[in-house]
């Protein structure tokens, strides 16, 4: 068994992008400026969004942080997103979900220019995912795609499983594995809630993708021995015998499933960090591109 350490590739990936920085400040460059709006005060979305400001600064990138109150009105919203729109200092500019239930969120997203929607969920950038156009692929599926190229992980013609069908992580990843190139060429079936006998389809799978947000549901009666498995869950289960009272958990039983898998995630340190070095990726080929 091996693991697919995504806290080493992220790095490295991070490394890559901080040379590229530091090469548009020798050259003079305006260097890439990611903002990043956050609606409201939730725990876990405060989390994810200050690691992605302090990713900015580990490579060396601009971030501002767009703060807004929960009752902020959709109208109000929506003219910060078109101030972030025509502002030419940002280059690419996320709003982390999810949003209050009083915003239509597709409303939000539709209002974001696709050439700066680094998280790739704008209609535009999506459909040209699926057409193998040049666009921003949404940084998850992106981050488990880099994985894969990475580790040299041959994909073509296996057999690849997904669960979970959801807009940012289940259907892009599923439309990803089936696109020609490697990694890709995959025979894809994509599960979800309504598949019956759904441990029919993973224990004949060579690559499980597993993004559903079910603590251990991927047990080791359901793969088949020598399967990649990539964890996308990422669950806070309560664990008073923590500081923080609750621990991170995977979709997948790792300590069973790593007896079968010949590659394996881990959660916490696989997919999760790779979002975030693929979030930086997206925001340095925004920049490249508005000068192209
Ligand atoms: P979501 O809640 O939008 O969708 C979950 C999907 O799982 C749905 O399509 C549903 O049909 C399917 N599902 C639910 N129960 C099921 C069952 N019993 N059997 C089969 N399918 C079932 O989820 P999401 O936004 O894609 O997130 C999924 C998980 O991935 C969550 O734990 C989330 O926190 C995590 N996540 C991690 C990252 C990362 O960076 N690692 C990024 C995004 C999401």
């Amino acid at each position: 068994m091996n693991i697919l350490d995504g806290k080493k590739i992220s790095n490295d990936i991070k490394d890559e992008i901080t040379e590229a920085v530091a090469q548009m400040k020798t050259n003079g460059e305006k260097t890439p400026h990611l903002a990043a709006v956050i609606v409201g005060e939730d725990g876990a979305s405060l989390t994810y969004v200050g690691s992605k400001v302090r990713a900015c600064a580990r490579v060396g990138f601009e971030s501002t942080l767009v703060q807004l109150p929960a009752d902020i009105t959709e109208a109000d919203l929506l003219a910060k997103i078109q101030e972030l729109n025509a502002d030419d200092e940002i280059d690419g500019f996320i709003v982390q979900l999810p949003l209050p239930s009083h915003i239509d969120t597709q409303k939000v997203l539709l209002a974001v220019d696709p050439k700066k929607d680094v998280d790739g969920f704008h209609p535009e950038n999506f459909g040209k995912l699926a057409l193998d156009m040049e666009t921003f692929i949404p940084a998850t599926p992106y981050g488990i795609m880099e994985l894969l190229r990475r580790y040299d992980i041959n994909t073509s013609g296996k057999h690849t499983v997904v669960i979970g069908r959801s807009h940012i992580v289940g259907r892009p990843i599923s439309i990803l594995m089936s696109r020609k190139g490697q990694p890709g060429d995959s025979t894809v079936t994509l599960t979800h809630s309504r598949t019956k006998d759904l441990a029919s389809f993973t224990k004949n799978a060579d690559i499980v993708i597993s993004a559903l947000g079910v603590p251990n549901f991927l047990t080791a009666d359901m793969v088949k021995e020598g399967a990649v498995i990539i964890d996308v869950g990422i669950t806070r289960v309560p664990d008073n015998t923590t500081t923080k009272g609750y621990v991170i958990t995977g979709d997948v039983d790792f300590e069973a499933v790593r007896e079968k898998a010949s590659y394996i995630t881990p959660v916490p340190g696989g997919v999760g960090p790779m979002t975030i070095a693929m979030l930086l990726q997206n925001t340095l080929l925004a920049r490249q591109r508005s000068v192209q």
